[in-house]
C-alpha cells in the first residue's frame, strides 16, 4: 500500500522550489526508527535485560522501532480512516454478523500476531526465534515500539495476551486443551483471539451491578444479559464474568466464564453484535455491545472467585494501558522535536526560544518518567515470576500507579505536542489529531482514574501495605546512586518519607478520601524521580535523566509560588543541555542538580 504524498518525509531537497513554500513546513517523524531514536529505551533495556537477552532481542528491538517509523505507521493511518464496519446479518437474514475490517488493520495484525506474536511471547518459546517465552521486560519494550504507531490494534493484541494467562492459571485441564492451542498459534489464518467483557449499563466502575445472568442445564452454561462495552467484539473467545442463577448479589457472587463465538460444530454461539460505538479514538479496533441470548460458556476456575481471577487480567492490562501512554508520550516528544528543530519563526529555529523549551520540558518529562516507571515494573514483574515477594509488593502498587498517572499525563502531553507543530498540529494529516484523540481513552477503560488512586490509597497502600515495599526497593536504589550528589539524594529520601505519610493518612482516615489522586500521583512523582536518579548514576546511562529527576522533584513534590518567576538559572542550563547541542560530562549534571 503506498502512503499518499503527503505523508511521506519531507524532503527540502525535492523541493528547491521558490514557489512551492512547502519546505517552510517541518518534517514530520515519517522514517525514523524509533528505536534508535529513544536513547532512553536503549539504556534502560541493558539495565534491565539480561546481557544475553538483550543482545539476542536488540535486532527485534530495532526492526520494530523501523516498521513503527515507516510501513506500520502508514497502515495505522490508512485503518484510522478506515474503521471497521458490523453487519448484522447476511443475505439470507441469518444473524451471522460479522465486521470488515479495512486491509490495513489485516496487514497489521499479520505483522503483530503473525511476526512478533505479540500474544503467545509470554506464554511459550518460539515468538522471535526465543527458546523460551519472553522476559516482561522485552514484552512491554516492544508493545512500546508497536504502539508509537499504532494504539487501537494493541487492545485486542494484549487482551489475548491476558485471555491466554488467565485460561492457564484458573482453567479446567480439558478446557485448556480446548481452548490453548488455538489461542496461542501463529498461524493468524486460523488462531483464535481473546478479548474481556466486563461492562453493563448498569456499571463499569461497580463491577458488582452485573445483571448478565448464568443458567446451568444439563451440565452447560448459558449466558443472558447485555454486554455495553465490548472491545474486540468479534474475538474468537471473551472472559466474561455472569452471576449463576441463585448466587450472592454484589460482586461475591459472580462467575468467570469463556464464552467461544463458535461452537464446536462450528456454528454461530447465541450472542450478537448488535451495533459498534461510534467512538472519539482507538478507531481502527471494533468496540461494539453484545446481546448474549442463552449463549453457551464455560465455566473458568472457581465459581465464587470470578472478580478475583478476573482482577488478574485487569491488572495486566493496566500495566499495558500504562505502557500504551508511554509510547503514545513518546512519539509526541519525536514529533515535537522532529518540528521544533526546524520549524523557522522570526528567523530563529523555535527550538531556540526559551518558552518553547519550557514546552518541551512539559512533554519530555512525563514521557520519561513513564519509561522508567514501566520498565522498572516489568522487571518487577519478571522478578516476582521467578518467586520474588518483594517484587510481588512492588508490582502490586506500581501497577495502577503507571495507568493512573502516565493515562493522565497523556492527555496533556498529546495536545502539548500538537501545539508545538501550531496550526498543522490540528489537521488530520498529520498524526497528533489522532494522538489526542487515543489519549483520552486511558482514563476511562480498565478503571477510571478514581478508581485507580482508590485502589492504590485504600487497597495497595492500606490494605497491602505494599507501599512499604516499594519504600524498601527505593531506598535501595537510592543507597547505589552514589555518581549523584547525597545532597539530592537526601531531599528525594525526605519527599519519599512525607509522600509515605501522606497515602497512609488518607488511606486511614475516611474523610480524606478526596485526595486520593493527590496521594497517587505523589507517589509516581516521587518513585519515577528515584528511578532516574539511579538510572542517571549507573555507568554507561545517559546521566541527563537526573535533569529529569530534578524537575519532577522542583515542579511535581515542592511547593511552588505561582506569582513568583519560576525559571532558575540551573533550568536554563539543564534545557540547553536537553534540547540544544551540548555535550556534558556527569560532573556537569552533579552540579546542576545541586544548584
Ligand atoms: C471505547 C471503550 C471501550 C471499552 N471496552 C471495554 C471492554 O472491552 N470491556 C469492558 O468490560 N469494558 C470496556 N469499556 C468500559 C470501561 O471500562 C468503562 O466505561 C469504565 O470502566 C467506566 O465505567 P462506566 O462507563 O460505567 O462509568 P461509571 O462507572 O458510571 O463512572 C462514572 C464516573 O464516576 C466515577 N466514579 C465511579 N465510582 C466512583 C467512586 N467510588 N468514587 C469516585 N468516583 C467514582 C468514575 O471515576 C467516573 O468518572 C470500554 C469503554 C470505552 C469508552
Amino acid at each position: 500500500m503506498h502512503a499518499p504524498p503527503s505523508h511521506k518525509s519531507f524532503d527540502k531537497a525535492q523541493a528547491r522550489e521558490p514557489r512551492h513554500g512547502a519546505d517552510h513546513i517541518a518534517p514530520d517523524c515519517t522514517g525514523q526508527n524509533f528505536y534508535a531514536e529513544d536513547r532512553g529505551l536503549r539504556d534502560l533495556l541493558q539495565a534491565y535485560l539480561a546481557p544475553a537477552d538483550f543482545r539476542r532481542l536488540e535486532p527485534h528491538f530495532d526492526r520494530l522501532g523501523a516498521l513503527a517509523g515507516g510501513r506500520l505507521d502508514e497502515l495505522a493511518r490508512a485503518a484510522d480512516k478506515h474503521p471497521p464496519v458490523l453487519h448484522p446479518r447476511d443475505r439470507f437474514g441469518r444473524d451471522e454478523d460479522w465486521i470488515d475490517y479495512h486491509s490495513s488493520y489485516r496487514d497489521m495484525e499479520n505483522i503483530a500476531f503473525g511476526d512478533f506474536q505479540f500474544h503467545a511471547m509470554s506464554h511459550r518459546a518460539g515468538a522471535l526465534g526465543m527458546d523460551r517465552p519472553l522476559p516482561a521486560v522485552a514484552k512491554y519494550a516492544l508493545q512500546y515500539l508497536f504502539v508509537q504507531a499504532e494504539f487501537g490494534l494493541m487492545c485486542p493484541i494484549s487482551v489475548t495476551d491476558t485471555s491466554i494467562h488467565l485460561i492457564r492459571k484458573f482453567a479446567s485441564t480439558e478446557l485448556k486443551e480446548y481452548l490453548l492451542p488455538k489461542m496461542l498459534s501463529g498461524d493468524v489464518a486460523t488462531m483464535w483471539k481473546g478479548t474481556q467483557f466486563m461492562t453493563e449499563r448498569s456499571g463499569g466502575s461497580d463491577v458488582g451491578a452485573i445483571e448478565t445472568t448464568a443458567r446451568c442445564e444439563d451440565g452447560v452454561w448459558r449466558l443472558t444479559g447485555d454486554k455495553w462495552f465490548c472491545s474486540h467484539a468479534d474475538a474468537d473467545v471473551a472472559l466474561l464474568l455472569a452471576r449463576p442463577e441463585g448466587a450472592a448479589a454484589g460482586t461475591r457472587g459472580l462467575a468467570l466464564f469463556a464464552l467461544p463465538r463458535r461452537l464446536k460444530d462450528g456454528s454461530r454461539n447465541a450472542y450478537r453484535i448488535v451495533r459498534l460505538k461510534d467512538k472519539l479514538g482507538t478507531r481502527s479496533m471494533a468496540s461494539g455491545e453484545i446481546l448474549l441470548e442463552g449463549a453457551v460458556a464455560y465455566l473458568v476456575g472457581d465459581a465464587g472467585r470470578g472478580l478475583k481471577q478476573m482482577m488478574e487480567q485487569v491488572n495486566l492490562s493496566r500495566l499495558s494501558h500504562g505502557v500504551r501512554a508511554s509510547a503514545m508520550m513518546r512519539r509526541c516528544v519525536n514529533e515535537a522535536m522532529v518540528c521544533a528543530r526546524t520549524r523557522m519563526a522570526f528567523g530563529k529555529t523555535i527550538i531556540d526560544y526559551p518558552l518553547l523549551r519550557r514546552q518541551l520540558l512539559k512533554i519530555t518529562v512525563p514521557a520519561e518518567q513513564s519509561l522508567s516507571m514501566f520498565l522498572f515494573a516489568a522487571s518487577a514483574m519478571d522478578r516476582a515470576n521467578t518467586g520474588s515477594r518483594e517484587a510481588e509488593g512492588c508490582l502490586r502498587i506500581l501497577t495502577p500507579l503507571l495507568k493512573f498517572r502516565a493515562c493522565r499525563d497523556n492527555i496533556p502531553v498529546a495536545t502539548g505536542s500538537m501545539e508545538v507543530r501550531g496550526g498543522n498540529g490540528y489537521i488530520e494529516e498529520w498524526v497528533h489529531a489522532r494522538l489526542i484523540r487515543d489519549a483520552h481513552i486511558g482514563v476511562l477503560w480498565e478503571g477510571t482514574s478514581n478508581i485507580n488512586a482508590l485502589d492504590i490509597v485504600t487497597r495497595a497502600v492500606g490494605k497491602s501495605r505494599a507501599h512499604r515495599t516499594l519504600q524498601g526497593a527505593l531506598t535501595k536504589l537510592l543507597d547505589h546512586a552514589t555518581l549523584v550528589p547525597a545532597a539530592f539524594r537526601d531531599r528525594l529520601r525526605t519527599a519519599l518519607d512525607r509522600t509515605l505519610v501522606f497515602a497512609e493518612r488518607v488511606a486511614a482516615e475516611p474523610a480524606l478520601e478526596a485526595n486520593a489522586r493527590q496521594a497517587a500521583s505523589a507517589l509516581y512523582h516521587v518513585t519515577s524521580a528515584i528511578l532516574m536518579t539511579w538510572e542517571a548514576s549507573r555507568p554507561g546511562t545517559d546521566a541527563r535523566r537526573a535533569l529529569y529527576a530534578r524537575f519532577v522533584l522542583d515542579y511535581r513534590l515542592s511547593p511552588q509560588d505561582p506569582i513568583a518567576p519560576h525559571a532558575g538559572e540551573w533550568e536554563t542550563e539543564a534545557a540547553e543541555i536537553l534540547f540544544g547541542q551540548r555535550q556534558v560530562a556527569i560532573a556537569d549534571i552533579a552540579r546542576l542538580i545541586e544548584m
